[in-house]
C-alpha cells in the first residue's frame, strides 16, 4: 500500500492525516487522490466507510493552498443528502485544513441562517452543503457560487433518492461551466450511471468495493422473531452480548421514539435521532453516544445518514428496511476503515419479503440464528422476489429531504450567474454543461426525477417513510364539530336541520 506521501500530499496535509492516527491511505484514497490531484473528474463506487471523505478532502484542499485565490466565494462546493452527513464531511475538512488557512462551513436546514450567512460573509474556501439550503442561500444572494471550480456529489444515490435531483440540477445551473467534478456512490443504479454519464468529464472510474456488496468486514446474522417479541430480543442481545455501543435502525420515527423510551424503561440508556427532533436535538443525542453516555442509539434511515461512529462493532437492524439499499447504508455504519463488526436483523413473518428483496440485492443469503427463548417465527419466503431491491411503486416516495423548508428554494431559479466563472476556473478545462448539455440535463431529469409526490407528501417534513402529515391547519375545533351542535340545538327546538350556506 503506498504511503501518503507517495499519493502527492504536501508534508501539511500528511501531517493532518497522521495526527488523525491513520498510518496508511485507505484503497479509495490510495485510487483518488493522484487523479483528483491531476484535476481529473472522478466517478468513485465507495461505500461508507471506506474512507472516501478524506479521498476528495485532502486533494481538494491541496489545491486550494496551492492556488490562492482573494476572492471570498467558496471554491469548492460538496452536495450531502443530509444535515449529518454535510456535518461530519465539513468537520473532516475543518480537521485536515487545520493550519492552511482555507476555511469551510456547512449550510444545511433546521439550523438558523444568520451564522451561516456570517460564515459566508467572512469567505469560505469549501462549503458543504444540503441542496435545500444552499438554494435557500442563493436565492436570497447570500451566497455566491459562480467561483466554485470542484464540485463534489457525495452519497450520489441517496440524493436520487431522496428525490434531489431537481434541486442538483437548479445548482448545477449556477455554477460555472468549468470545473472538476467528482462523484461519489454507495451503490450502482441505472439512474446513477445515466447521472455519471451526464455530469462527469472523461472520469476515472473507481470502485473499491464490489457493485452493491454490503461491507465486507460486516457479519451479518437474520434472528427470525415474533414482532411483538422484538423489543424483549433486543434487550436481550444487548445484556447477553453485553455491547457496550449498538446503532439500532427502525423504520419510522415514532417507532424509533417508542423503543428508546423502551430501552429507557427497561434500564438500557438509549437515544433516538429522527425526523422530529431538531438539528440540536440530533447533535446532542449523537454526541452522546459518541462519548459513551448513551448505550443505543436508535436512529430512522435517513437521520443516520453521515453517521461516523469509529469501530461501532453493532448494528441491529430492528425493522427491515423498506428499500433495500438501505440495508447497505445500515450496515455500512459498522465494519468502518477496516474495523470488524456484526449486523443483526430482527425479521418478524410481515417482512419476510424484505429480507428477501435485500438478500437478492445482495445476492447472498443472510445467515438465520434463532434465539432461544424467542423461536418458532417462520420467516421463509416462497412468494415472487421483488426484483433486486427495487422498491415497489409509492414505497418511501414521500420520503422528504433533509433540510427542505417548503417553496423558497425554487426562488434560485431566477438567480443563475452561469458562467460567470468561466474566465476564473483555474482548473484544467472541462468542456462539461453547455447549453447543449443543460437541455439535455433537463431532459434526463425527467427520466431521473422521481414521481411527483402527492401534495399531501409534499408537505412531508422529515424523512422516515412514515405516513405524511395532513397539509390543513388544525385550528380549534373540526368544522364538523359546530355544524353537529348547531343541527342538535335546531333538533332541540324542534326545527328542520338548514345546512348553512358554504364559505362562512
Ligand atoms: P468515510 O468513509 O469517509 O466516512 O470514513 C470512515 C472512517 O474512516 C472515518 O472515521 C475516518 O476518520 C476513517 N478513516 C479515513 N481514512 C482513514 C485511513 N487512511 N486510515 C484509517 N482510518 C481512516
Amino acid at each position: 500500500m503506498p504511503s501518503f506521501q507517495s499519493l502527492g500530499l504536501t508534508a501539511k496535509l500528511v501531517e493532518a492525516v497522521e495526527a488523525r492516527g491513520y498510518s496508511e491511505p485507505t484503497p479509495i484514497q490510495a485510487k483518488a487522490i493522484p487523479a483528483i490531484l491531476e484535476g481529473r473528474d472522478v466517478m468513485g463506487g465507495a461505500q461508507t466507510g471506506t474512507g472516501k471523505t478524506a479521498a476528495f478532502a485532502l486533494p481538494i484542499l491541496q489545491y486550494l493552498f496551492g492556488n490562492r485565490s482573494r476572492h471570498r466565494a467558496p471554491r469548492a462546493l460538496v452536495l450531502a443528502p443530509t444535515r449529518e452527513l454535510a456535518a461530519q464531511v465539513e468537520k473532516s475538512f475543518y480537521g485536515y485544513s487545520k493550519g492552511l488557512g482555507i476555511y469551510s462551513c456547512a449550510i444545511y436546514g433546521g439550523v438558523k441562517m444568520p451564522p451561516q450567512v456570517a460564515k459566508l460573509r467572512r469567505g469560505v474556501g469549501v462549503v458543504v452543503a444540503t441542496p435545500g439550503r444552499l438554494l435557500d442561500h442563493a436565492s436570497g444572494g447570500t451566497i455566491d457560487l459562480s467561483r466554485v471550480e470542484v464540485l463534489v456529489l457525495d452519497e450520489a444515490d441517496r440524493m436520487l433518492d431522496m428525490g434531489f435531483m431537481p434541486d442538483i440540477r437548479k445548482i448545477i445551473d449556477l455554477l460555472p461551466s468549468e470545473r472538476q467534478n467528482l462523484m461519489f456512490s454507495a451503490t450502482y443504479s441505472k439512474e446513477i450511471r445515466a447521472l455519471a454519464r451526464e455530469l462527469l468529464n472523461e472520469p476515472m472510474s473507481i470502485e473499491v468495493a464490489e457493485r452493491n456488496s454490503a461491507a465486507e468486514q460486516v457479519s451479518q446474522v437474520v434472528h427470525p422473531v415474533e414482532r411483538s417479541l422484538k423489543r424483549e430480543l433486543l434487550s436481550h442481545l444487548i445484556s447477553e452480548g453485553e455491547w457496550e455501543q449498538v446503532l439500532v435502525f427502525a423504520r419510522t420515527r415514532h417507532g424509533a421514539e417508542k423503543l428508546a423510551q423502551y430501552l429507557n424503561k427497561n434500564g438500557t440508556d438509549a437515544a433516538a435521532i429522527h425526523g422530529d427532533k431538531s438539528q440540536g436535538q440530533r447533535t446532542r443525542a449523537l454526541d452522546r453516544f459518541k462519548r459513551g453516555s448513551v448505550r443505543v442509539l436508535v436512529a430512522t434511515d435517513v437521520a443516520s445518514r453521515g453517521l461516523d461512529i469509529r469501530q461501532l462493532p453493532h448494528v441491529v437492524n430492528y425493522e427491515m428496511p423498506d428499500v433495500a439499499e438501505d440495508y447497505i447504508h445500515r450496515i455500512g455504519r459498522t465494519g468502518r476503515a477496516g474495523e470488524g463488526g456484526d449486523a443483526h436483523s430482527l425479521v418478524c413473518r410481515a417482512e419476510r419479503e424484505k429480507l428477501a428483496a435485500v438478500e437478492s440485492l445482495l445476492r447472498m443469503k443472510i445467515p438465520r440464528r434463532e434465539i432461544k427463548g424467542y423461536e418458532g417465527e417462520d420467516i421463509a419466503f416462497t412468494g415472487k422476489k421483488s426484483a433486486s431491491g427495487k422498491r415497489k411503486s409509492g414505497s418511501m416516495r414521500g420520503r422528504s429531504r433533509d433540510g427542505a423548508r417548503g417553496g423558497s428554494r425554487d426562488g434560485a431559479r431566477g438567480s443563475s450567474r452561469d458562467g460567470a466563472g468561466s474566465k476564473n476556473s483555474r482548473r484544467p478545462a472541462k468542456a462539461k454543461n453547455s447549453a447543449k448539455g443543460r437541455g439535455e440535463a433537463r431532459e434526463q431529469d425527467r427520466k431521473f426525477s422521481r414521481p411527483k409526490r402527492s401534495p399531501k407528501a409534499s408537505s412531508f417534513s422529515a424523512e422516515d417513510g412514515e405516513k405524511p402529515r395532513s397539509t390543513k391547519p388544525r385550528k380549534g375545533k373540526p368544522k364538523w364539530s359546530a355544524a353537529r351542535k348547531r343541527a342538535a340545538k335546531l333538533k332541540r327546538a324542534g326545527k328542520p336541520a338548514t345546512r348553512r350556506p358554504s364559505g362562512r
